[in-house]
């Protein structure tokens, strides 16, 4: 089945002759337990997309939906709901709370849930924590991690409670290529294992070979698709 879906969705900035068309009649499913990529140039949409199917901005025209529910017709405080309990969120700049330490921040979507990790989600926790090398980090705050400390950080907030859908802008573009890879084969692990589907934004085409997919934006179109490939195929 379908996790997220949108169709003919536009989005327009501004209005009248000043105004900038940032998506121009996309149409995309995610199934379950598929590992999505999105490649295309700077400003060809990609965020904007991700940001409307995350429910974190409106679309001028079309429609979203996320599971069966139709979301550009929501109310604010049910696609907050829906939004906490289906989707993780990796963000460019990462939005760790920066009074929080690592293991506050990680756990900060149960906080908000009201309730703790079941033990099954522990061991997840647990998993993550160690995958993600942060062991020797729970303790310290943002502002004593490195960026790409604090982007791990941010991947393992995001898929703590297994959301069905995980989104991701440029995960890995603060990382080294070894923690690159441990992410990625991580994300992977994710939907294989979990059944999450992820959705990432990504330039790099070796990042881009983890994926299941790959959609190529430009102008915001979807102008290609293609299924698992290499590197090589994709550079
Ligand atoms: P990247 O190209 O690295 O994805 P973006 O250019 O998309 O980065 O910018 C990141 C953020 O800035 C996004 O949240 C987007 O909404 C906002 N943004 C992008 N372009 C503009 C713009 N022309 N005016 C105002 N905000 C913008
Ligand atoms: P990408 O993620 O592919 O870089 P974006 O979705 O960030 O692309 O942006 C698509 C287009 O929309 C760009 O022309 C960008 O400048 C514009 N844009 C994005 N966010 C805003 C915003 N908040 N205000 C005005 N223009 C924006």
């Amino acid at each position: 089945g379908l996790v997220a879906r949108v169709s003919r969705l536009t989005k327009s900035y501004g209005a009248g002759s000043n105004a900038i068309s940032a998506l121009d009649g996309v149409s995309i499913g995610i199934r379950r337990g598929e590992f999505t990529a999105i490649m295309g140039p700077s400003g060809s949409g990609k965020s904007t997309l991700m940001h409307i199917m995350a429910g974190l901005d409106t679309a001028t025209s079309g429609q979203a939906w996320l599971g069966n529910t139709e979301i550009t017709s929501l109310r604010d405080e049910d696609l907050t709901i829906l939004r906490r309990r289906r989707v993780g969120f990796v963000f460019q700049s990462f939005n760790l709370v920066p009074t929080l330490d690592v293991s506050g921040n990680i756990l900060l979507p149960f906080e908000l849930d009201g309730r703790r990790p079941a033990r099954d989600e522990g061991e997840w926790i647990d998993r993550l924590i160690d995958s993600l090398g942060l062991r020797d980090r729970l303790r310290h705050r943002p502002h004593e991690l490195s960026g790409g400390q604090q982007q791990r950080v941010a991947i393992a907030r995001a898929l703590a409670t297994r959301p069905d859908l995980v989104f991701a802008d440029e995960p890995t573009g603060n990382l080294d290529s070894r923690t690159s890879r441990e992410v990625l084969s991580l994300l992977a692990a994710s939907s294989t294992d979990y059944g999450q589907s992820i959705a990432m934004v990504t330039h790099d085409p070796i990042a881009a070979s983890y994926a299941d997919r790959i959609l190529f934006l430009a102008d915001g179109r979807v102008v290609e698709e293609r299924g698992r490939s290499t590197a090589e195929e994709i550079s």
